[in-house]
């Protein structure tokens, strides 16, 4: 079986930072409007020590929704891969409290994914570090390490990389998860 990574955050689940912003700020942001993979750029920097403290209040897996046809997908893929869910838990603006994350993180992929076994969670920092022969992930960064296929999954952050630099990077583009469905259970890569 050919090992494939997915990534969690913006793959599998959306939204959750963009909501907890929302409610924190009273606002009505959309994730594109903060123009950067970290969301969390939208709060004013005065404001910044108690969005700290909300966050570590709360669970951002509370507020997420999943990505469509993510779970259904995953179980088919699940039977001609050999599947790890891979994904970086550390809070950038306060690293310490990232043991919240990473539980918050492991309960919601036991509750939503109960056919991958929780040893094939992967909870790092540096993805380079696991080889695989396909990688899944929205971030162009974490999508750096070895593969034979890498997908790179659309979001609000990566939407305007273009053609040439995709080509570059041997990564390809994809916009759901019927797409990757079909790419690699249809097409057999
Ligand atoms: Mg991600």
């Amino acid at each position: 079986m050919k090992k494939l990574l997915i990534d969690m955050d913006d793959v599998i689940c959306e939204n959750g930072f963009i909501r907890m912003i929302n409610e924190f700020l009273g606002t009505n942001y959309r994730a594109e409007d903060a123009n950067s993979y970290y969301v969390n750029d939208l709060i004013p920097a005065d404001k910044f020590e108690e969005w700290v403290k909300y966050f570590e209040e709360k669970n951002v897996y509370d507020y997420v929704n999943i990505v469509k046809d993510a779970p259904e997908v995953i179980e088919k893929l699940n039977k001609v891969y050999d599947i790890y869910i891979i994904t970086a838990y550390i809070f950038r603006d306060k690293p310490e409290i990232s043991g919240n994350q990473l539980k918050n993180k492991f309960d919601y992929l036991t509750k939503n994914l109960p056919f991958i076994d929780p040893k094939k969670f992967i909870f790092l920092s540096d993805k380079e570090l696991v080889d695989a022969d396909i990688r899944i992930d929205d971030s162009v960064d974490k999508l750096k390490g070895k593969a034979e296929l890498k997908l790179l999954f659309t979001a609000y952050h990566n939407k305007n990389i273009g053609e040439e630099e995709l080509k570059e990077k041997k990564l390809t583009r994809v916009n759901s998860w019927k797409e990757i469905e079909k790419l690699l259970l249809e097409n057999n890569v």
